[in-house]
């Protein structure tokens, strides 16, 4: 049999997985106990109270699904849908599309308002879809698109499902402890997200909150969810509750979530948000002295991830491979129409660290030399010196 060596090290500057922290991983080898250990439980109510600092709520229905982020969006789809509900979703890129394709298997009325990707959605055009439309029961939108490193203003959207009677369910999967989420403030009533990209634990866990609203329409459905694994209603019986078995919980992975979101309240999110934008600052300006612009206008632009325009004629696919395989870095190619066009460039949570910066700008240097691909040597590493030196 072929002996398993173990992989190298990465840097891991793509879209997600994000690195994470050593304290992270040392806490998930804590011991197993039963789903029931009054213990695991403390440990349950710590991970419940630290994602409502998070997400800054006072939702008491806010849990963590045993699954990634798409468990998230699947479950917050599933629960409040019924077959005939009319849903109006945002799309402008790869994550707002998988919303409208579950929410039409849930044999909802699904109605798009696009915008191409790497804009942001127009809210006018939410607007007169909404006008156009008898009732809503659900506004969906994606915050953090990371096919295009795009960030949505919330709050309008909100406040346009609201005035329509509808509910707001927003996609913080990339969101969540790189920029601010606010629940309360902006008026979501539905919200997921995914421990692997700024919240700095492994990837397996969705952080979900449903407002007092959303927790009265899921629990005025004419039908069961279909769904057993994702029933929230039965999930609350276990997190939150009665502490019913329901499954048998993720522990190690819970116990992960509990350390990376100590460490987000360690660091204070503020400061948190404030590191992800110096960062994603540091490494436009860098990209900008290798010619490479940014997909997102600048007042749109996530800090966690940014899309990279490619300069026409470089084998992008050729540098991504040897930043890989010869400097353990990943970055994300562009997904769907955008392939070939844009690098997405992730600096997400315990991945968002200066030092990242520079390692990825010299690295890409080296490699872009290789190609005869011309810029002042050395140029993009200064750039991104004097934005940490500012
Ligand atoms: C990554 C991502 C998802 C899906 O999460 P998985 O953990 O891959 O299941 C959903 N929405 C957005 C915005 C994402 O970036």
């Amino acid at each position: 049999m072929q002996e398993i060596t173990e992989p190298k090290d990465r840097l891991l500057l793509g879209p997600g997985p994000s690195n994470v922290n050593p304290r992270v991983i040392r806490a998930m080898t804590m011991p197993l106990m039963g789903y029931l250990d009054p213990t695991f439980l403390g440990v349950m109510g710590d991970v419940v109270e630290l994602l409502r600092t998070a997400f800054r709520t006072k939702n008491d229905f806010t849990l963590a699904l045993s699954g990634t982020g798409t468990s998230g969006m699947e479950a917050s789809l599933i629960n409040i849908l019924e077959s005939g509900d009319t849903v109006v979703v945002a799309i402008n890129g790869v994550f707002g599309l998988r919303i409208a394709d579950i929410a039409g298997r849930c044999g909802a009325n699904v109605v798009t308002v696009d915008a191409g990707w790497g804009s942001p959605i127009d809210i006018g055009l939410v607007k007169q879809a909404l006008e156009n439309l008898d009732k809503v029961k659900l506004v969906a939108a994606v915050h953090v698109e990371t096919s295009t490193g795009v960030v949505q203003p919330m709050q309008p959207l909100a406040e346009l499902a609201h005035a329509k009677g509808a509910l707001f369910l927003a996609d913080a999967v990339t969101s969540l402890g790189g920029v601010d989420v606010r629940i309360d403030d902006w008026g979501i009533d539905i919200c997921y997200s995914a421990t692997q990209k700024c919240v700095g634990s492994p990837p397996g866990m969705s952080p979900i909150t449903l407002s007092p609203n959303a927790v009265e329409a899921m629990r005025s459905r004419q039908n069961k969810v279909q769904s057993f694994y994702l029933d929230l209603q039965l999930l609350e019986k276990y997190w939150l509750t009665d502490h019913v078995y329901h499954h048998t919980a993720s522990m190690s992975m819970i116990y992960g979530l509990r350390e990376a979101l100590l460490m987000l309240v360690e660091e204070g999110l503020e400061d948190r948000f404030a590191r992800h934008s110096l960062n994603a600052q540091a490494l436009k300006a860098g990209l900008r002295e290798l010619g490479m612009g940014v997909l997102a206008e600048e007042e749109f632009q996530a800090p966690q991830l940014t899309a990279a325009l490619i300069p026409e004629g470089l084998d992008e696919a050729k540098v991504r491979r040897a930043l890989l395989n010869e400097y353990g870095i990943e970055i994300g190619g562009g997904l769907g129409s955008l392939a070939g066009k844009v690098w997405r460039i992730g600096l997400m949570g315990e991945s968002s660290k200066s030092s990242h910066v520079l390692n990825l700008l010299q690295a890409l240097e080296s490699l872009l030399a290789r190609e005869n691909y011309k810029f002042d040597v050395g140029s993009s590493l200064s750039a991104a010196q004097k934005v940490f030196a500012s």
